[in-house]
């Protein structure tokens, strides 16, 4: 890059900025950060992560973490099962010893280590960003709540499904899938509720009926079992169906009825939790989503291409995203060069992954007699081999 000292602010420190971040200081370049969080870790970060081979490792591996990722993940997470509604397993899946395709890691995880390895001060937190404007020729003011403003060369959206950088490239907006979720947890599961343990194993479990309802739960570090009791369903459900979001009995009564026809054993699942259930609805972008390129600003991870996590792609292409762009403003001539390299490419990686993922959630919440089988993970797992091994040949093709 000719501009040794361009002035680069990535928006949002989740798994997409923070991973462009380290890479772009890997390669010499300097970079803020801008949060909206206090502190790394002052929220409940959500569930667990699988990060594939062929997206998030490649990206793991250009930020030198791919060691330190492998020392914490859980390759034994990488379990399936799928039961119908009454707990009958209708498949299943043990990964075989040394599978490393999909390992998984506790997002809380995943975001300390890539944090600690930002030099110190990179990231600001407590600046929720509120508005961008164009002051021309690629410049650009970010402005935060509080009032604090800073300018850059290069502002990179990596401020998730409600970006604030992505109108200034497209008016694109979240559409509601028609799934809305309750985010629940059992927290020393293999003594405190070993029933649950023995229902969803070492990884993940898979359950629905053929009626749009669902119970998905994944084994997480510290013997916490976390997941989604899902259902088809408008963000305002619990207006029409009298239920108090803050009252835990009142979601539970609710639940009991609405999974009435589920077995006890699968019932204990949905309302057994400990602490309070967490609302929450699918969402994802019109998809496949380009845009015409804006000189001085850009979109990776969710900003760009949120997508219904049936497929497990957001995290790893949001990082994957991070990566790339980062090496392609080491490379390239200028900043607007990389960001439309970049963008040629993420747009080609994306738009496919997002249709089938969104399609994927519609299939697996249909009213149907045909249970809907997930895909055959060893398959899944050699595809994932397979095409890092490609995405590697590419790679080493491009850079000569
Ligand atoms: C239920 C569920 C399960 C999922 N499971 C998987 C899975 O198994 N595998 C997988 O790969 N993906 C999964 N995903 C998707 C994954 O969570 C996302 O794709 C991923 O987190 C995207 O990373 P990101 O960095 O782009 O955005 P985010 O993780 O959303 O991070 C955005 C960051 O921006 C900050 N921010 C937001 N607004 C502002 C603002 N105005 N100013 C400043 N900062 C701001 C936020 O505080 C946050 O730190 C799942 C998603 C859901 C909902």
């Amino acid at each position: 890059m000719t501009n040794s000292t361009p002035r680069i602010c990535v928006v949002g420190a989740g798994p997409a900025g923070l991973t462009c971040a380290r890479v772009l200081q890997g390669n010499g370049i300097g970079v803020t950060v801008y949060d909206a969080d206090d502190a790394v870790d002052s929220r409940d970060p959500g569930g667990t992560l699988d990060l594939h081979a062929d997206s998030g490792q490649i990206a793991l591996a250009d930020a030198g973490l791919l060691d330190a990722f492998m020392a914490q993940a859980r390759p034994e997470g990488q379990a399936k099962a799928r039961r119908d509604h009454h707990g009958t397993v209708l498949a299943e899946f043990t990964p075989g010893p040394g599978d490393e395709a999909a390992p998984e890691i506790d997002r809380g995880r995943l975001r300390r280590l890539l944090f600690d390895h930002l030099r110190p001060g990179t990231v600001r937190w407590g600046h929720r960003l509120v508005r961008v404007t164009p002051l021309g020729r690629g410049g650009h003011r970010l402005e935060f709540e509080g009032g604090t403003t800073v300018e850059a060369d290069l502002v990179i959206g990596a401020d998730g499904a409600w970006s604030k950088v992505r109108p200034l490239v497209s008016d694109a907006a979240p559409q509601h899938l028609g799934v809305c979720f309750l985010d629940a947890r059992f927290d020393e599961v293999d003594s405190r509720h070993p029933e649950v343990a023995g229902i969803v194993g070492d990884g993940h479990m898979f359950s629905n009926d053929n009626d749009g309802r669902a119970v998905i739960l994944q084994r997480n570090g510290d013997g916490v079992v976390r997941g989604y009791i899902a259902f088809r369903a408008a963000p305002d459900w619990h207006v029409g169906a009298g239920v108090d979001l803050t009252d835990r009995e009142s979601i539970r009564s609710h639940l009991a009825r609405e999974f009435g026809h589920w077995s006890a054993a699968m019932r204990a699942l949905i309302v057994r939790n400990d602490g309070d259930y967490v609302p929450r609805s699918f969402w994802a972008l019109p998809a496949p989503l380009t845009w015409e390129h804006v000189p001085g600003v850009t979109l990776i991870g969710d900003a760009a291409h949120l997508m219904a996590p049936f497929g497990g792609h957001g995290a790893n292409l949001a990082m994957l995203d991070g990566a790339e762009l980062a090496h392609a403003v080491s490379r390239a001539a200028g900043l607007d060069e990389a960001v439309a390299q970049y963008e040629s490419g993420m747009f080609a990686r994306s738009g496919e992954l997002a249709v089938s993922s969104n399609e994927a959630l519609v299939r697996f919440f249909a009213t149907t007699d045909e249970p809907d089988l997930p895909p055959d993970p060893e398959q899944e797992h050699r595809d994932y081999l397979a095409r890092a091994e490609a995405y590697r040949q590419e790679r080493a093709r491009r850079a000569g």
